[in-house]
């Protein structure tokens, strides 16, 4: 189980996030919802320390992260045991594909590099890229970008994925692979939080909604719950917003 409590995060003056609490089963898909700079980056960003929040306690299993005690090598170990895809798949322009793929598995798992070859050749077959392995990411689309994103992100075997917009910086036509991938790796009941401006997706895959704005967790329930059915005023707003 996975679990967040009481997570702050300010930036100077402005406080981003306003006391956070989320529970995830194993195998749980999540989806979070909600208006811009209502602090849903933020949030994932600090389940994994790319940001630094000032209170708050995350559980991934048996590690505890507590921000009033976390130390270098427990924030290694949420790192280890979590994977991230950025809204800007955030490849290394300077790696090809297959580098892109071994890099966190070399430089954070510490596997092998002929071990994390093979890794990364079974995941190129899997999402469909074989072909340009060695390919550098200027080469490819951005469809192809974000399915090495998605490709590093599942080599990993995290205990949870945190998916931020995976698809809100493509070209429209690249959006359907890319959900077409981010599906595959929900029907194998990988835990995963996700944070999606595709409406219809987040119904389709997630077992839970959850509605943030200022902060805060507004609502949260199944997707047939918030989306037919929404109880507070401000998420029936958005959704109204958002058609
Ligand atoms: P969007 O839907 O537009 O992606 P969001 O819900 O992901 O929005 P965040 O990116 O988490 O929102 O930002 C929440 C607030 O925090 C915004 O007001 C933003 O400007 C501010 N913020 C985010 N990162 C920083 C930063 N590094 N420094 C200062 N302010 C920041
Ligand atoms: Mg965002």
């Amino acid at each position: 189980e996975i679990s967040v409590t009481g997570l702050r995060k300010s930036f100077g003056p402005l406080t981003v996030l306003n006391g956070i609490d989320l529970r995830l089963k194993a195998g749980e898909r999540v989806a979070i919802i909600g208006p811009s700079g209502t602090g849903k980056s933020t949030l994932l960003r600090c389940m994994n320390y790319l940001d630094r929040p000032e209170a708050g306690v995350i559980r991934i299993g048996d590690l505890t992260v507590d921000a009033a005690t976390v130390t270098r090598q427990q924030i290694l170990a949420l790192r280890r045991r979590t994977s991230f895809v950025f809204q800007h798949y955030a490849l290394f322009a300077n790696k090809t594909a297959r580098e892109n793929i071994t890099e966190g598995l070399i430089g954070v798992r510490g596997i092998p590099l002929a071990e994390a070859n093979r890794r990364a050749d079974r995941i190129l077959a899997d999402i469909g890229l074989s072909d340009k392995a060695g390919s550098y990411p200027a080469a490819l689309s951005g469809g192809q970008q974000q399915r090495v994103g998605i490709g590093r992100a599942m080599a990993m075997e995290s205990d949870l994925m945190l998916f931020d917009e995976p698809t809100s910086a493509l070209d429209p036509e690249w959006v359907g692979e890319v959900l077409d991938l981010i599906r595959r790796v929900a029907d194998g009941r990988q835990t995963m939080l996700i944070v999606t401006h595709e409406m219809q997706f987040a119904r389709e895959i997630a077992d839970r909604i959850v509605f943030m704005e200022g902060g805060r967790i507004v609502e949260q329930g199944p997707p047939a719950q918030i989306f037919d059915n929404p109880r507070d005023e401000r998420t029936r707003a958005f959704l109204r917003r958002v058609g």
